[in-house]
């Protein structure tokens, strides 16, 4: 198991901003693990774009369309990812504590598997009022993420299209009420074949870093609660007692598709 530490300590991290966070993580190591054949950016701005002229296409050819919907999937999958994590770290009783995210056939022939460790986040901001410092945040922090010589080192680029499926572990302190819509259902613990590569990020957080600079706006007390039960989880978190959810679905890697040399995307 290889190590990876973030640190967050000089950013506001908000339940919005782990959630960013951790989905900009996956959508780099999809694309880094070469599952995606263009970074994420692209991918949207291309299936945007096919959506928008959708009533006046004319041309049908099957290798573009087949391709067209293959990105479209996985595009629609991965903001459903988004949303869905978002929303839930958003709970108030959110406790996640660590997402997985596991490439390989199956889950259980599993070749890699990378484990994203939630820290305490600080609780109790209005989002609004750190979006724009979130932004300028994530890009830095993913440079140091998907740039470092030994994130490089540890994630071997040379991954042939497969499946991804994502976990989470959460702390069963908290009420989780699951419902048939939900992204994620409730599973066994997944057993990671040894022979399978793992790599840990350890997001960390130094708590009470900041006076709540929101404070005088919004209701702290209740956010007081949140911090308790919050330091409640963590104690079970030790105990061990943890549930296991997994997301229904996977997404399934791509490669690009070049019709005369001109990537598909580009004539849909
Ligand atoms: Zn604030």
């Amino acid at each position: 198991m290889i190590d990876f530490q973030v640190n967050v300590s000089d950013v506001v991290f908000t339940p919005f901003a782990c959630a960013a966070l951790i989905y900009e993580i996956v959508k780099g190591l999809l694309f880094q693990k070469n599952q995606i054949p263009y970074p994420y950016e692209r991918l949207k701005d291309m299936v945007e774009k096919r959506r928008k002229k959708q009533n006046g296409i004319t041309l049908r050819n099957y290798a573009i369309e087949t391709h067209y919907r293959n990105v479209s999937l996985v595009y629609d999958n991965l903001e459903k990812i988004n949303n869905w994590i978002i929303r839930d770290f958003s709970k108030p009783n959110s406790v996640i504590k660590e997402v997985l995210v596991v490439f390989g056939d199956t889950p259980h022939c599993a070749r890699e598997v990378f484990t994203i460790s939630v820290c305490a986040l600080d609780r109790g901001h209005i989002e609004r009022n750190h979006l724009k410092e979130l932004r300028k945040y994530l890009q830095r922090i993913l440079r140091n993420i998907f740039l470092s010589e030994d994130f490089l080192e540890a994630v071997d680029a040379s991954m042939n299209c497969t499946n991804v499926f994502l976990y989470m572990k959460k702390c069963c302190s908290g009420k989780l009420d699951m419902h048939s819509e939900d992204l994620f259902e409730s599973c066994l613990p997944l057993a990671i074949p040894a022979k399978a590569k793992q790599m840990k990020i350890n997001i960390t957080n130094d708590m009470n870093k900041f006076s709540n600079c929101c404070k005088d706006l919004s209701v702290f007390s209740e956010d007081r609660e949140e911090v308790e039960k919050h330091l409640e989880c963590k104690v079970t978190m030790e105990d061990g007692q943890t549930e296991w959810y997994k997301c229904k679905f996977a997404i399934k890697g791509f490669k690009d598709c070049f019709i005369d040399k001109v990537s598909a995307c580009e004539l849909w």
